[in-house]
């Protein structure tokens, strides 16, 4: 497994993109890992998951397209800078962006395990959770209220017939 520290070394263009955008990097750390949503300076709304874990080994690295093409991307840059300073703070989760933290502890890990893991696309939805938010969303279709009143005139309506 290759090393975060791989990425310490870059280009001055890409260290200047890095700190343009080190305030909206969202981020995530806990005893095991530092793991980071990273924004595209191209692609509005665009985003690259990164997981390193304090080891520095890499788990998951950018998908970027210059990092697919074998370059060093500015993203891995910002992985390794934060990952640096977060090697070393304490164990507990923190969920932060920039250098500002937004929750700690408990809070930190079920915000992150709960919904930023899925919507950083780390993790998906099991079958069984799929199911029940398709049976929530069914059950919402069926709902036939509006439609029972209508069903009950056709009903009086055939009863009539019968008779
Ligand atoms: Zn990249």
């Amino acid at each position: 497994m290759s090393s975060i520290v791989e990425y310490a070394s870059v280009s001055e263009r890409l260290k200047r993109k890095a700190e343009q955008h080190h305030n909206s990097v969202e981020w995530y750390a806990d005893s095991e890992r530092v793991v980071l949503w990273i924004p595209s300076s191209s692609k509005e709304g665009k985003r690259y998951a990164v997981v390193v874990k304090r080891s520095g080994s890499i788990v998951k690295p950018c998908n970027c397209i210059a990092f697919k093409q074998g370059k060093k991307c500015w993203h891995m840059y910002t992985a390794y800078s934060y990952w640096r300073g977060l090697k070393n703070t304490p164990l507990y989760p923190v969920v932060g962006q920039g250098d500002r933290v937004k929750y700690v502890g408990d809070e930190a890990k079920e915000y992150f395990e709960e919904t930023l893991a899925y919507s950083w696309g780390l993790k998906e939805k099991s079958l069984r959770e799929q199911v029940e938010s398709r049976e929530e969303l069914i059950g919402e279709e069926l709902d036939l209220t509006s439609l029972s009143r209508a069903l009950q005139v056709l009903e009086e309506f055939i009863g009539g017939l019968i008779e």
